[in-house]
């Protein structure tokens, strides 16, 4: 059982190492971006209210986040473990998921924080390609498909999202900096950050995750130590 969160800018790779671990650990990848996404290609009431937010590439208001990520967290997959990508971004929905969390007697065991430098966050963002269909990412340079535009997994054509035009990507980071940042801190004084570089390698930071998963599933949670 696993409930670790990825924390780290706009192309810092956690997309990238959550799907790795779906894939080779069979975790779940819960992404807060890829279900707006979902909302929007459905055409919902959230989809088109989130949708302007978006494109702009600031952040959908807490309240529209807040209960699709609590209802994502309720069902029944998601009760044997996740890996968080993308929520909490702000204070407010990291102080609900830990509300939301006691109230169902779960625990985090970890936040990883991916740092990665500035320059190399718009190299990886505009060489970025996802699949439409299941969501898997890729790079043009880093981690290109088998076959040239086409996902590996699923088959589906790969697209460049509307958000990794230069601008947006440079106003998400900019809202990255100022609204997400500070829950490193939140998470440090909760004793649950773990930094790693994120440029050592996809590999090789797929295995620090891994080894922090290890240890901290294993470790007895408060609970856990009081009975
Ligand atoms: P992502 O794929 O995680 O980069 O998310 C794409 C976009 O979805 C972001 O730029 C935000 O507009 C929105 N979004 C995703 N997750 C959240 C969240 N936890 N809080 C607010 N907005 C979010």
């Amino acid at each position: 059982m696993t409930r670790i969160l990825m924390l780290g800018p706009p192309g810092s790779g956690k997309g990238t190492q959550a799907s790795a671990l779906r894939r080779r650990q069979g975790i779940l990848h819960i992404a807060s971006g890829d279900l707006l996404r979902a909302h929007v290609a459905d055409d919902t009431e959230l989809g088109r209210r989130a949708k302007p937010f978006m494109d702009r590439g600031d952040l959908v208001p807490d309240e529209l986040i807040l209960d699709m990520m609590s209802d994502r967290l309720s069902q029944p997959d998601a009760q044997r473990g996740y890996i968080l990508d993308g929520f909490p971004r702000t204070l407010a929905q990291a102080e609900t998921l830990d509300r939301r969390l006691q109230e169902l007697g779960q625990r985090l065991h970890a936040a990883i924080y991916l740092q990665v430098p500035e320059a190399e966050l718009l190299r990886r963002l505009s060489g970025r390609r996802t699949c439409p269909s299941c969501n898997a990412i890729y790079h043009l340079d880093t981690m290109p498909s088998a076959k040239e535009g086409i996902c590996d997994l699923c088959g589906s054509a790969l697209i460049q999202r509307e958000d990794e035009r230069p601008d947006v990507v440079r106003n998400r980071l900019e809202v990255y900096a100022h609204q997400t940042e500070p829950l490193l801190h939140y998470y440090r004084d909760c004793g649950l950050l773990y930094e790693i570089d994120g440029t050592i390698g996809v590999d090789r930071v797929l295995a620090r995750i891994a080894d922090i998963v290890e240890q901290r599933a294993a470790a007895p949670s408060p609970e856990e130590q009081r009975t």
